[in-house]
């Protein structure tokens, strides 16, 4: 028997359309089945209400493009999913709970390290918010977090690419069959990181076997290897054979296995768009599987009549995907600008797209290579929608002396040279300070 938490917090007023996958309803129907089966009477069970995180929590993990007060009045949502994983998050460090399942929307693994709208239903990214506020006040050093969502987690990877403490696992339906089409094995940790990322595309029709086969022969291990203090995990429920968004095979039953092979300290809700045929089975798999409880007797209503991917046809697959993962070899090209600090930067251009705003990111991302920590993070970033430039500096958790003072160097820097039309976010994650500055608008801590 395990103390569960469990928030719902279902955002009724927070909506992308009637007729949009992701509506109110996702949670309406789990609740009533949570209710229906008296979860919430089990002994075991603590039911927690939500909270808002602060935008200095949000800032912590993620830069709000061109700056934080153009999101004004579109992020309430947002930021009171985020401050419930936050809450359940803190009660399990505390020990107040022994595991939690964070039943909120809208989902975040989507939203990466800078953002200027909202992208794949996702605006704040709420497991990258959580852990960097659980590092930040609780001085956890190790954190896995492990996306079981159909999607890959495009944007949690994006946060913690270069970050050697956050190991980040994701299993999703292969990119080349599925938005936002990335996720491949050699996507794999930026050059502090590297290894700290690992991505399992799999193929269409999995099911539950082959799941549990990779999760035992493959993610476990790592896991092990690893050693986080704490796991987390981005539950996405959209791998259920009924969802309409993408073509995988998972069960009810299925989802409440890998629960308790995974053995999360922290559920949090990402995706799952069949809202009446899989959400409150799955949810309710997985709640027991938290709780310790027999979840076998969770059936869905609809039995899976199409084919699954058999073991033995995945196996070949997976142990060719396996050594390509192995063998993919860093390939990282240098490039420093006039006025960095001294060090080795490395240069990785990228353009992210927001299919909900209809916007285009482009970015031009530099990493200082460090081999004492996760190393100073410098992005310049501009939007279809803006004429503003935006930067982010990063100088990051457990940051080494000389990746410290690049960051103040790049910051100090930018208060001397910049127009109006330059916004710089100083993400210090170090010392938790987090200030905007712009030559109109002067300095703005957060
Ligand atoms: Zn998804
Ligand atoms: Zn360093």
């Amino acid at each position: 028997m395990k103390r569960t938490g469990i928030l719902f917090f279902p955002a009724f007023d927070w909506s992308l359309g009637d007729s949009h996958p992701e509506r109110e309803e996702r949670l309406l129907y789990t609740q009533e089945q949570l209710f229906e089966e008296g979860i919430l009477d089990l002994p075991q069970v603590k039911q927690f209400s939500p909270r808002i995180a602060s935008l200095h929590e949000a800032l912590r993990a993620q830069a709000l493009f061109p700056n934080p007060e153009a999101h004004k009045g579109s992020l309430d949502a947002h930021l009171i999913a985020a401050g419930s994983a936050i809450l359940l998050g803190e009660a399990r460090v505390r020990g107040d709970i022994d595991n939690g399942f964070v039943l909120a929307r809208p989902p975040g693994h989507h939203s990466g390290a800078t953002v200027w709208g909202n992208r794949g239903f996702c605006t704040l990214n709420n497991e990258a918010i959580l852990v960097n506020q659980l590092r930040a006040r609780f001085g956890i050093k190790k954190i896995a977090i492990v996306d079981t969502d159909v999607h890959h987690g495009d944007g949690t990877q994006d946060i913690f690419y270069h970050d050697p403490n956050v190991f980040y696992i994701s299993l999703h339906q292969d990119g080349r069959t599925l938005y936002p089409g990335s996720g491949f094995v050699k996507e794999k940790g930026g050059p502090n990181a590297w290894n700290q990322t690992l991505n399992i595309p799999l193929p269409p029709g999995t099911g539950d076997e082959g799941y549990h086969y990779v999760l035992e022969n493959w993610v476990l291990p790592r896991l092990q290897a690893f050693a986080p203090e704490l796991i987390i995990n981005s539950a996405g429920q959209d791998n259920h054979f009924t969802d309409p968004l993408a073509s995988m095979n998972l069960t009810a039953n299925g989802y409440g296995r890998i629960t308790e092979l995974l053995k999360p300290d922290l559920a949090v809700l990402e995706g799952g768009y069949s809202i009446e045929g899989a959400l409150p089975y799955v949810n309710l798999a997985i709640l027991l599987a938290l709780a310790g409880e027999d979840y076998h007797h969770v059936r869905e209503p609809q039995k899976l009549d199409r084919p699954v991917l058999k073991l033995g046809e995945l196996k070949p697959y997976l142990d060719e995907l396996k050594i390509q993962q192995q063998t993919s070899k860093p390939s990282f090209i240098t490039q420093n600008k006039a006025f960095f600090p001294k060090g080795n930067w490395i240069y990785s251009p990228r353009s992210v797209y927001y299919d909900t705003d209809g916007l285009e990111e482009t970015r031009h991302d530099y990493i200082r290579q460090c081999n004492h920590c996760a190393g100073t993070v410098y992005i310049e970033s501009s939007c279809s929608s803006s004429p503003k430039k935006s930067i982010l500096v990063r100088i990051p958790f457990q940051a080494c002396p000389e990746c410290e003072q690049a960051g103040y160097d790049l910051w100090d820097h930018f208060q001397h040279h910049s127009d109006g039309n330059t916004s710089v976010l100083l993400q210090n994650q170090l010392n938790d300070n987090l200030e905007v500055w712009n030559r109109k608008e002067g300095l703005r801590e957060f």
